[in-house]
């Protein structure tokens, strides 16, 4: 029977009144198995109204108090780990394998997030002013807000919520619409742990109500987004000129390129995964791959040899290595932008279709797709598709590819493979993402390093590591005058 998830307001679980939503499970969509009810945009005010009453008191507690009760969390969401799994697979269509790394990822964020209440300091600088001693310190912004996707649902609002909380902020949580059960599973860990009623509230809704409700509250100190470029652009069009701190992490166009001198067999390896993996519903997914002229046969040849081994179906069936996408939409989407680009001249080598026999009749499944001789300007080789469709493209000169690579308007993240030193440095130095990897696919974050894109698919700072937790707090510089002479202070 499906569960009914409840909005989370100031400690306490409750029903909404807006419209019934049903959570359902893309591999077998006519099943729902969860459901709540929208909240209203009164809910929201009633949320950020007690979150700043709570955030009062929370920024009183010492920060490695915070600290601890995020360890507390994180010890609680470890021992349901296998559980927190199988709602993702349920809910999302990852598979368990791809479901546990995410899981295990969310958890090392909140471990080192717990271990942030120990390091929000500042700085002490020295004075102009004799017996003067200046320094600073980092104070809480109040009430935020995080709005985060579907694709992640549980290391997305981990590196949301934990960096926001060891500040010493209160957060209104916004989940994806697409996944209330893993955000209702991940309040309830930091709820057992401890988090006073109030610090952390959870409003299920739709996002043009209850995400923009949050968003433009007077209240709302800072909106910590991750999602779409459309609705980060909206997002930011409506927030200018108010006194608001903003992060944005939106799409991307990630590119691979494969030079000569590669590893054939790890370079297909690392493009068939970060193309497929997560059947390509990854910010970071693997979109164009840019294969040297020389090598473009063999390159294809063993980039169809492996994904002939994917077994596309529902994640709970034997031996299945790639989900469901999350809707209809998507797929249509997907299978869209395939059709463009043949009509452009490209061509199929696998995939191109959806998939709809036996296991897969009552899901939402998309074989995994490569289109060749891919122009730079084609559709299919600009924008983000999110599922599982990858670009090959050729090139001749190093140069010629990293300005393929750059010609997007996304600039998240880019891989090359290279044996050769020089070209991999070259490459590190001139693409234009926020991320890069040499012979590693374009997937893949850590707890303790910076994450997020430049141009269209990054606004703001980064997310994760202590750049992650700054982005919580402000920084106040203090004059503490303690010569006990009377005096009007430096002159300028
Ligand atoms: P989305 O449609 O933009 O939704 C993201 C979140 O924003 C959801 O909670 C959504 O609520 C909410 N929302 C929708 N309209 C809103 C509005 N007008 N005001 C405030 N909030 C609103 O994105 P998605 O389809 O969930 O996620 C896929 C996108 O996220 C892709 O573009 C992907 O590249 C990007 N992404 C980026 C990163 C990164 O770190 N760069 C990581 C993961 C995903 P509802 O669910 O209720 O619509």
């Amino acid at each position: 029977m499906a569960v009914q998830c409840q909005q989370f307001i100031g400690g306490q679980w409750l029903s909404a009144t807006g419209k019934r939503v049903s959570d359902r499970d893309p591999s077998y969509v006519n099943q729902e198995i969860a459901y709540f009810y929208e909240a209203t945009p009164d809910d929201v005010r009633h949320a950020i109204q007690v979150a700043y009453d709570a955030y009062l008191d929370w920024r009183e507690v010492p920060a490695p108090q915070r600290g601890r009760v995020l360890l507390k969390a994180h010890q609680i969401l470890s021992e349901r780990r296998e559980e927190l799994a199988l709602i993702m697979m349920r809910e999302q269509g990852k598979t368990l394998a791809e479901a546990r790394g995410e899981i295990q990822k969310g958890l090392n964020l909140l471990e080192f997030f717990a271990g942030e209440g120990f390091r929000l300091s500042g700085e002490t600088t020295p004075s102009e002013i004799p017996h003067n001693f200046t320094y600073t310190v980092r104070q809480p912004l109040g009430v935020v807000a995080a709005i985060t996707p579907w694709n992640f649902p549980f290391a997305i609002p981990v590196w949301k919520l934990a960096p926001a909380l060891v500040a010493g902020n209160a957060v209104v949580f916004k989940p994806a619409s697409w996944t209330p059960l893993m955000s209702t599973a991940i309040v309830k860990g930091f709820v057992d742990a401890g988090l006073p009623a109030g610090v952390l509230n959870m409003v299920l809704g739709s996002g043009p109500v209850v995400g923009q409700a949050i968003a433009l509250d007077p209240l709302t100190k800072a909106v910590s987004f991750t999602g779409s470029n459309a609705v980060g652009a909206s997002l930011q069009q409506q927030l200018a000129g108010r006194p608001i701190k903003l992060t944005m992490e939106m799409g991307g166009k990630n590119a691979v390129v494969v030079m000569p001198d590669a590893d054939l067999a790890v370079a297909a390896e690392g493009v068939v995964g970060g193309a497929f993996g997560c059947a390509g519903q990854r910010c970071t997914a693997t979109s164009r791959v840019l294969v040297h002229r020389a090598i473009r046969q063999q390159f294809e040849a063993a980039c169809l040899a492996r994904i002939e081994q994917i077994e596309v179906g529902p994640p709970d069936a034997a031996n299945v290595t790639m989900g469901p996408v999350i809707d209809e939409h998507q797929l249509t989407q997907g299978l869209a932008m395939v059709e463009q680009a043949v009509a452009e001249g490209a061509v199929v080598l696998a995939g191109g279709h959806r998939l709809r026999d036996g296991a897969r009749a009552d899901g939402v499944f998309m074989a995994p797709t490569v289109l060749s001789e891919v122009r730079p300007e084609m559709a299919v080789a600009r924008d983000e598709i999110f599922g599982p469709v990858l670009a090959m493209m050729s090139f001749d000169t190093l140069d010629a590819a990293i300005a393929i690579v750059n010609g997007v308007e996304y600039g998240l993240t880019a891989s090359i493979y290279t044996q050769d030193i020089k070209t991999a440095q070259r490459f590190i130095e001139r693409v234009e993402v926020g991320m890069v990897h040499v012979n590693n696919p374009t997937i893949g974050g850590e707890a303790q390093l910076p994450f997020g894109g430049i141009k269209s698919s990054g606004l703001g700072p980064r997310e994760m590591a202590h750049e992650g937790t700054l982005f919580f707090t402000e920084t106040k510089t203090v004059f503490l005058d303690y010569s006990g002479t009377r005096r009007t202070g430096n002159l300028y």
